[in-house]
């Protein structure tokens, strides 16, 4: 079954009704997201400063759409080197040769090991050795992840809306995503980048220290309108903001790799990033 990819995606369109309180949590759908992912990146990729390794993630995306088929039977912290040995060999032909080397040594750790380089990859601090995996590293502990959270994620007691960090795993949100033209003036989710779980938080605070006083949107002139930086000066430190009316298939995953011209900006202005990409750990 396919679903076209101009069909509204609940994940990235969530259905607003004026008057009524938005959705608090917006559930990943596997299955949709990382064949719209592949397709956002290989629509991204042209012209880009990153193109080949937007095109790498692409391909890293199918591959994860395929198993994302597979069951999930354990919880995701042991969940993950079962979808990483599933993943390889769909993806062994666009690796490089250190990284296929690297991807076996993976393979072969013990339980410890694995914890610990998930935890590393996780909290955004992999070891210079850890890095010719860590793609497909991410990518397995993302599939994990998101069976877990398409299942959990419902269940979960309403939030509140001023969360920081993902009311599932736990993670700092990879983006948010600003909708428009609601009676409100607009929503906001923020997107977890690994397990995928989105959360409506409330606009024009800084979502790491809560000050409504001191933000500022950055952007490019000149670029698509998608990416702004919604930067704070009492914390310092920022977060990417996506306009989903400039873009139809935007992915917060793919659209905040494609838009890292301006996390360069602002971090040379000194601010601080907060939640890291997945796929940016070896990209820069
Ligand atoms: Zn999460
Ligand atoms: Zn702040």
């Amino acid at each position: 079954m396919t679903t076209s990819a101009s069909a509204p995606f609940p994940w990235t369109n969530p259905a607003i009704t004026p008057g009524q309180s938005p959705e608090p949590l917006l559930p990943p759908d596997p299955a949709q997201l990382f064949r719209r992912r592949a397709d956002r990146l290989r629509q991204l990729a042209d012209g880009n400063s990153l193109r080949d390794w937007l095109l790498f993630v692409a391909d890293v995306s199918d591959g994860q759409r395929e198993v994302a088929a597979l069951p999930a039977d354990a919880p995701p912290e042991g969940r993950w080197r079962a979808d990483l040995e599933a993943l390889y060999p769909r993806l062994r032909p666009h690796l490089p040769a250190a990284a296929i080397g690297a991807v076996e040594d993976v393979l072969g750790q013990d339980p410890g090991t694995l914890t610990a380089l998930a935890n590393r990859l996780h909290n955004g601090a992999p070891t210079p050795a850890d890095l010719p995996a860590a793609p497909l590293v991410m990518a397995a502990l993302q599939l994990a992840w998101t069976r877990h959270a398409a299942h959990i994620a419902p269940s979960i007691a309403r939030p509140e809306s001023t969360m920081t960090t993902c009311p599932v795993c736990g993670s700092a949100p990879v983006a948010g995503v600003i909708h428009i033209g609601m009676q409100s003036g607009g929503l906001r989710y923020l997107h977890c980048g690994l397990c995928h779980t989105a959360w409506h938080h409330v606009r024009a605070t800084c979502v790491a220290c809560g000050d409504g006083k001191k933000v500022t949107q950055r952007f490019i002139e000149g670029d698509s309108g998608v990416a702004r930086a919604e930067t704070c000066d009492s914390c310092k430190s920022y977060l990417k903001l996506l306009h989903a009316d400039k873009a139809q298939g935007l992915d917060p995953v793919a659209d905040d790799l494609a838009s890292l011209a301006l996390d360069l900006l602002v971090g040379e202005e000194g601010y601080r990033r907060m939640g890291a990409n997945p796929f940016l750990l070896q990209a820069i």
